[in-house]
């Protein structure tokens, strides 16, 4: 059974009583890549009991850490030739020849294909066969909290999609997966490969990753070409950001209006739509369809084959843009910043 594409507004959110870890607990599970994800699923996993082999190239660095941290290591085409359940956790645009090569040789009927974003599935990048399960299961954070909040007895939040049923027991064996790293104990989102794939492109490209940066350099570049410091417009339109990023993430967009002036509310509210007007909508809309016809996909797809031209092109003007020279400057004068940062991620490592 293939999952349909009908939408839900409403989605099913389950918790640890709603999954049987023990479903997995009796299976071997192959975590090819030991990166962000690959490590927290590959040891939250292991901690619940679950027999893990992790999948490396011979010459990759995290071969030791990966055996420093107990596990078991092999090849990929070795963890995937022994594995119920294969968790593909390399990079998104390594997956389609890491599949055709370590995986798709050793996959036998009733296996289940693990994914932790629905790009290559979604878009026919990894074609599997019938006879096998294929699952999704996303944490919505980057490892090292996975892996800090499964130790700290707390949950993570995540998705979970069923893109293929083969075995009938695909959506059971996927939340036992979420209840083992631990998602469970925070809340599982159910979705599709569909959903996901194309809310995240979306997201990133229109809003997170995309708009936030362009907000920032126009903010920026009129400040600066009306006559202002750079350092003021660096400042006010990159530096406070932060600020008010937080207070949205905390107490969503009602926090952030009780925490500011009465000013900055009254300006925000009635400038905001002036700035990002229906005209940014109407773009956001063709972005949207890029993602939903598979333009992007292909344009990203062909990209890599050529060897990242553009993409190569892109980063530098980036890298070079005015603002970033300022930044480095004054970021330098939060140094006391440094300290915490630097205490935050030694504790993330211990
Ligand atoms: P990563 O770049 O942090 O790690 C990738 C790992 O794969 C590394 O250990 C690398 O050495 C290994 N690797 C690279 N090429 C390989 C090859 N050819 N053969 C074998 N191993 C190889 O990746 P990540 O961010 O953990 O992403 C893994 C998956 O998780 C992706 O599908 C990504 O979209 C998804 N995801 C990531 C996050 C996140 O926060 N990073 C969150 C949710 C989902
Ligand atoms: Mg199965």
């Amino acid at each position: 059974m293939t999952e349909d594409d009908s939408q839900t507004f409403d989605s099913t959110v389950y918790y640890d009583e709603d999954a049987d870890s023990e479903v997995i607990v009796g299976k071997t599970v192959a975590v090819l890549g030991y990166g962000s994800q690959g490590h927290a699923h590959a040891q939250n996993l292991a901690d619940s009991g679950v027999d893990v082999v992790v999948g490396l190239r011979e010459d990759s660095s995290s071969w030791d850490a990966a055996e420093g941290d107990g596990l078991r290591v092999a090849t990929p085409a070795e963890a995937a030739a022994e594995a119920d359940v294969v968790s593909v956790l390399v990079p998104d645009t390594v997956q389609p020849d890491v599949y055709e090569n370590a995986i798709e040789p050793n996959l036998e009927a009733g296996d289940t294909l693990q994914f932790a974003h629905g790009f290559n599935i979604h878009y026919n990048q990894i074609q599997p066969p019938e006879d096998v399960d294929v699952t999704m299961v996303a944490p919505k954070s980057p490892g090292h909290l996975v892996r800090r909040n499964y130790e700290n007895d707390e949950g993570t939040p995540g998705l979970l999609a069923v893109y293929q049923d083969a075995t009938g027991d695909a959506h059971e064996e996927g939340l036992a997966y979420a209840a083992a790293i631990g998602c469970t104990r925070a809340g599982v989102v159910e979705t599709s490969f569909r959903e996901e794939t194309e809310t995240d492109l979306f997201g990133e490209q229109a809003v997170l990753c995309g708009g936030v940066t362009s907000l920032v350099k126009q903010g920026y570049e009129t400040l600066v070409d009306a006559g202002y410091s750079p350092e003021m417009a660096y400042f006010e339109c990159l530096n406070e950001l932060k600020l008010i990023v937080d207070l949205m993430y905390e107490d969503g967009l009602g926090g952030m209006w009780d925490s500011v002036s009465d000013t900055a509310e009254y300006g925000g509210l009635t400038q905001g739509d002036v700035v990002v007007d229906e005209h940014a909508r109407e773009n956001m809309e063709e972005v949207l369809e890029k993602v939903q016809n598979g333009q992007f996909a292909r344009e990203w797809i062909a990209e890599n084959q050529a060897g990242r031209p553009s993409y190569t092109q892109l980063r530098h003007a980036e890298k070079n843009h005015e603002i970033e020279a300022v930044g480095e400057e004054l970021r330098g004068l939060f140094a006391w910043q440094d300290e915490e940062e630097e205490e935050e991620s030694a504790e993330v490592k211990a």
